[in-house]
C-alpha cells in the first residue's frame, strides 16, 4: 500500500483554502492509502506564535481533521513535535540544502516581504518540510499547488542523499487537486487565502458562524461587470468565487455559469454563501462534539505512538549512513 503524508500548520483558524486544497484529498486518500496526517507545530513557530494560541490551534487542527472525515483507525493523526524524529532529521536535510536553493523559494519570498526582522526558521522551513516526508518514506504527497516549490526541493534533497550516501529515500511524488489547488483571498484575488493573513475578510475560516460567512461573501471583491463567467485571467476575483461554488455545491463551473446567465452578482453571490453555509455545517457540529468529548489529546498520543517507530528508524538509518557513530 502507498505511503500518504501531510500536514497543517496550526497557524491560525483552518480556511476554506486549506480544505478545499488538502484535507478534502486527505478523506478521499486515507480509503486507499496508509496516510500519516499530522498538525506541524514545529512549522508554525517560523513565524511568531502566543504561546496560549498555540496550544490551542494545535487542538483545534487536529479536531477538525476528525470533524471533516479523516478517521484515527484508518489515518495516523498527530502532532509533528510529538515525534522528535522530525526535528532531528530536519537538521540533517539542512545540511543538505544549498543557500541558493533555499533563497529561490516563494513562499519565503512572500512571507518575509516588507519585514524588518525575519526568522532564520522561515528560511530553513522547507528543509524540516523535506524531513516530515522522508521520515516516513512517503510515496505521495496531497498539498496544495503553494507547496508545489517545497516538494520539489524535498525530491531534489532525497536525490542529493540517495546519490551520495546509497539509495534509502523515496523520492515522493505531490498530488494536487485539478480544480480548487489554489483559492484566491476574498479581498485580493492576486493573493492566495490564507489562514495567517490578519485581514479578516480575506479568508472564510471553517469555524466561522452562518453570518460571517454570508457577511464575508457579500463583501467579497469582484470586477465592475456582471457576468458570472470562469475566467481566472480576465475575471479572476469572480472565477475564484465560482470554483468555491462548485466545491461547495457539487455543480460544475458550466452549470453555474448557466444557472446565472443574465444574472447579477449579487443573486449569485447570495447563493454562494448558502452552498458554503449548508457545507460547513456538518463540519463544525462534529467539530464541537469532538472538542467537548475532549478525545484529541489521546488520538495525538496514539498517532505518535504509532508513527514514532517509523521515524526513528529512518534518521538511525541515515546517521549511519551520513558516517555518525551510532551508540551502541
Ligand atoms: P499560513 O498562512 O500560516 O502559511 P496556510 O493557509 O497557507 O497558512 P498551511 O498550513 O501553510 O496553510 O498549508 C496547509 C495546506 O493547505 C497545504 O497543503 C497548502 O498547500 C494548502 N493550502 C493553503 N492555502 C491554500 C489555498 N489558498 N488554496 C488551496 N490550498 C491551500
Ligand atoms: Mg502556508
Amino acid at each position: 500500500m502507498k505511503r500518504v503524508l501531510s500536514g497543517i500548520q496550526p497557524s491560525g483558524q483552518l480556511t476554506l483554502g486549506n480544505y478545499i486544497g488538502a484535507i478534502q484529498n486527505f478523506v478521499k486518500l486515507q480509503e486507499t492509502h496508509e496516510c500519516f496526517f499530522m498538525v506541524v507545530d514545529l512549522h508554525a513557530i517560523t513565524v511568531p506564535q502566543d504561546p496560549a494560541d498555540l496550544r490551542e490551534q494545535t487542538e483545534s487542527v487536529a479536531a477538525l481533521f476528525i470533524a471533516a472525515g479523516i478517521d484515527p483507525a484508518k489515518a495516523s493523526v498527530f502532532a509533528q513535535s510529538h515525534v522528535p524524529a522530525h526535528a532531528e532529521l530536519g537538521w540533517l536535510m539542512t545540511t543538505l540544502a544549498n543557500m541558493g536553493e533555499l533563497e529561490r523559494m516563494t513562499q519565503f519570498k512572500d512571507k518575509s516581504e516588507g519585514k524588518d526582522s525575519v526568522g532564520a526558521g522561515l528560511f530553513v522551513y522547507p528543509t524540516l518540510m523535506a524531513a516530515d516526508i522522508l521520515v516516513y518514506n512517503a510515496d505521495l504527497v496531497p498539498v496544495g499547488d503553494d507547496q508545489k516549490q517545497h516538494l520539489e526541493l524535498t525530491r531534489d534533497l532525497a536525490q542529493r542523499f540517495n546519490h551520495r550516501y546509497g539509495d534509502y529515500f523515496t523520492v515522493p511524488e505531490p498530488y494536487i487537486p485539478k480544480v480548487g489547488a489554489r483559492i484566491m483571498s476574498l479581498d485580493d484575488a492576486s493573493k492566495k487565502m490564507s489562514k495567517s493573513n490578519p485581514n479578516e475578510g480575506s479568508a472564510i475560516k471553517l469555524l466561522d458562524p452562518p453570518d460571517v460567512i454570508r457577511k464575508k461573501i457579500s463583501r467579497a471583491t469582484t470586477d465592475s461587470g456582471r457576468e458570472v463567467r470562469y475566467n481566472p485571467a480576465e475575471k479572476p476575483e469572480v472565477s475564484n468565487l465560482m470554483s468555491i461554488y462548485a466545491h461547495c455545491s457539487g455543480m460544475s463551473l458550466d452549470e453555474i455559469e448557466a444557472k446565472y446567465e443574465g444574472q447579477m452578482y449579487g443573486a449569485f453571490k447570495k447563493d454562494l454563501a448558502e452552498h458554503v453555509v449548508a457545507k460547513l455545517a456538518p463540519l463544525q457540529d462534529k467539530y464541537n462534539e469532538i472538542r467537548s468529548s475532549g478525545t484529541i489529546h489521546d488520538i495525538l498520543k496514539q498517532g505518535a505512538d504509532k508513527v514514532s517507530a517509523i521515524a526513528d528508524r529512518t534518521v538511525r538509518d541515515v546517521k549511519e549512513r551520513m558516517g555518525f557513530l551510532m551508540p551502541r
